[in-house]
């Protein structure tokens, strides 16, 4: 998707501050963090959101939760962690290329806003 903010970081043609990256999958410091701890984690090609995951493209969706426990164990996060993935307009997702938010590093409250 050409015009596509994380599909232009994924391509490195936007910079960010890299928490991880592998052949599928990307993960980046939030420009706005909400915890201490606020890492996006996306897919290389581009998903739009949660609500396009299917049984032929489940798979990456799975590896991104890998990646977040790694993530979470190498930031310190033994106190535990929130993963949340906003979807669609009343999910409050602004960015449209599927993204899960690990944040961490306080006490996390429910339910959201
Ligand atoms: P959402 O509201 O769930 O769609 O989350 C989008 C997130 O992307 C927000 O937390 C933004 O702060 C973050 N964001 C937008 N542009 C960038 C960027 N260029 N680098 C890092 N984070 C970004
Ligand atoms: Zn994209």
């Amino acid at each position: 998707m050409s015009d596509c903010i994380f599909c232009k970081i994924a391509a490195g043609e936007i910079p960010s501050k890299k928490a991880y990256e592998d052949e599928r999958v990307l993960a980046f410091y939030d420009l706005e963090p909400q915890a201490p701890v606020h890492v996006l984690i996306i897919p290389k090609e581009h998903i739009a959101s949660v609500a396009e995951i299917t049984e032929e493209n489940s798979g990456i969706a799975a590896h991104i939760f890998e990646v977040a426990a790694r993530l979470a164990k190498e930031l310190g996060l033994e106190g535990g962690f929130r993963l949340v993935a906003n979807t669609g307009a009343d999910g409050g997702q602004t960015v449209q290329h599927l993204h899960v938010h690990l944040l961490g590093g306080r006490s996390m409250k429910w339910p959201p806003g």
